[in-house]
């Protein structure tokens, strides 16, 4: 059994504490919001004040590897999401109909998730959690407690508690402090990567009947992408999302030239009928970052986990950061059950990290440098750019391919969803046949505003 201290009780944190407390190690988890758990899901989403997340009332969605963890680790979280209302969603129910071939295939059932606004989904596991590990609110860490350096030892909080711990988890999210406290103590040689790609997110929930979905969650259209997502008891969110440079989208912040862009969107225009239930919700500053403690193949310090946005995080549009995170909760949990020598723990832990959770947050960051370089050409009248490189074009030639294969649309949602490699697509006999196909396809463009109409309807 090991002493742990999570930092952060966000969705992820709370995720790490609870596998790690069922599996019998003392967990605590400190949290800098002060505001307790509300009591119902209406006042999480209508008053929880978490200040620490600053995406806590944007578009949010899980994938279906997250609810897979969810039943494998965290029924009881899984339960009271349904229980709140959850969504459940099938993306093979968006099959094409002209597609012939719709027979079920062994492994189907894996694509079907739930999903909820964020502050209800966080409501659900901050309700359990609070039930059996020790979480407590309102405490801020002033420093980290070391035992020689590089070895972290606990955490003394601005209250002047010392909380030891054979190992500290860094849940603190996308703007975790971590990195200066390891300097203060002494720690050298952390990695940092970091990249501001630059998007910006207008949105706004509703409630009403749930619209049909004509398009995928996520749709391109020109210098604009449209993210539509079901949510819990009755509610969806829509998003008109863009590159931060493109100055005339700053305009989204007015409802009316919101609503004017998505009414110019066919397949995603009855998204506006139901009744607001926020004002538009913009957001940007959204910055790539991933981090990693081992220096060459040395840790760089021992008794620290970097966990979920705060070891990778990305500009969220694919949706994946807290299906991914929860994954990388399960693997700390198992990694803690195969080592605990200090030394040993963070080599495999950053071992595990590098093989299941990097390799998305290059893929993320590639396929939006992809997009930012198409928006660029349009924004300039320009054509569509050719593709870098051999996996661009397979990633470009992916919706068209998927649109008139089954099993291609199979592979593209298992990498969509998180439950293949993110390198699935680059197998050769697979990308060859996505590359055929959509030679002989209709190309995969959506309807909606073209650059000129665009800047029309938000003048
Ligand atoms: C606009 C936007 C949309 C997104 N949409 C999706 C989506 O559709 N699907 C999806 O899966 N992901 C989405 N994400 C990503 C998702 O929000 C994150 O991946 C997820 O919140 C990460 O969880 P976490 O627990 O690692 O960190 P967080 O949720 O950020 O939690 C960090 C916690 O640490 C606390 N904290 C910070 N500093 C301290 C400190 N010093 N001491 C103690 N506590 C501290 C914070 O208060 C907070 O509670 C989106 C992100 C953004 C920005």
């Amino acid at each position: 059994m090991a002493r742990v201290v999570v930092l952060g009780a966000g969705v992820c944190g709370l995720g790490a504490a609870l596998m790690l407390r069922r599996d019998g190690h003392d967990v605590a988890v400190l949290e800098r919001d002060p505001a307790p758990v509300p009591d119902s899901n209406e006042g999480a989403w209508e008053r929880w004040e978490r200040a620490g997340v600053t995406q806590f009332r944007q578009a949010h969605f899980l994938q279906p590897l997250g609810r897979i963890v969810l039943d494998e680790e965290l029924p009881d979280v899984r339960d009271a999401l349904l229980a709140a209302g959850a969504a459940r969603f099938d993306p093979l129910r968006l099959m094409p109909p002209w597609i012939a071939d719709r027979r079920p295939r062994p492994g189907d059932e894996r694509f079907a998730t739930i999903t909820a606004r964020r502050p209800v989904m966080e409501h659900a596991f901050a309700r359990v959690a609070q039930e059996e590990v020790d979480v407590r609110r309102g405490i801020e860490v002033e420093r980290l407690l070391t035992n020689g350096v590089p070895r972290i030892a606990g955490v003394r909080t601005t209250r002047g508690e010392e909380l030891p711990a054979d190992l500290v988890v860094d849940a603190m999210g996308r703007r975790s402090r971590l990195p200066a406290w390891l300097a203060d103590a002494g720690a050298r040689g952390m990695h940092e990567e970091s990249e501001d790609f630059g998007f910006l997110y207008y949105t706004r929930f509703f409630r009403g009947e749930q619209p049909r979905m004509l398009a995928p969650l996520l749709t391109a259209i020109g210098t604009i992408s449209l993210l539509t997502l079901p949510g819990d008891d009755d509610t969806w969110s829509v998003t008109v999302l863009g590159a931060a440079g493109d100055r005339p989208l700053k305009r989204l912040r007015k409802t009316e030239a919101w609503t004017a862009v998505v009414r110019a969107c066919p397949l995603q225009a009855h998204w506006l009928e139901g009744e607001p239930i926020t004002e538009i919700l913009g957001m940007g500053g959204i910055v790539d970052r991933y981090r990693r403690l081992v220096s060459g193949s040395r840790p760089a310090v021992t008794g620290v986990a970097l966990l979920g946005d705060a070891c990778a995080c990305t500009n969220p549009s694919l949706g994946r950061g807290i299906a991914l995170g929860l994954r990388h909760a399960q693997l700390l949990r198992d990694t803690l059950r195969e080592e605990e020598e200090p030394g040993r723990f963070a080599e495999a832990w950053d071992a595990a990290t590098e093989v299941e959770i990097t390799p998305w947050y290059r893929a993320t960051a590639r396929q939006d440098r992809e997009r930012l370089r198409e928006i660029d050409a349009l924004r300039q009248g320009l054509e569509r750019p050719a593709p870098a490189d051999r996996q661009a074009a397979v990633r470009a030639a992916l919706t068209p391919a998927a649109m008139c294969d089954p099993d291609v649309l199979r592979a593209m949602l298992a990498e969509r969803c998180c439950l293949d490699s993110p390198t699935a697509l680059d197998e050769p006999e697979l990308a060859e046949r996505i590359l055929e196909l959509a030679r002989d396809a209709e190309p995969a463009q959506f309807a909606g505003p073209d650059r000129k109409q665009l800047l029309t309807l938000l003048a």
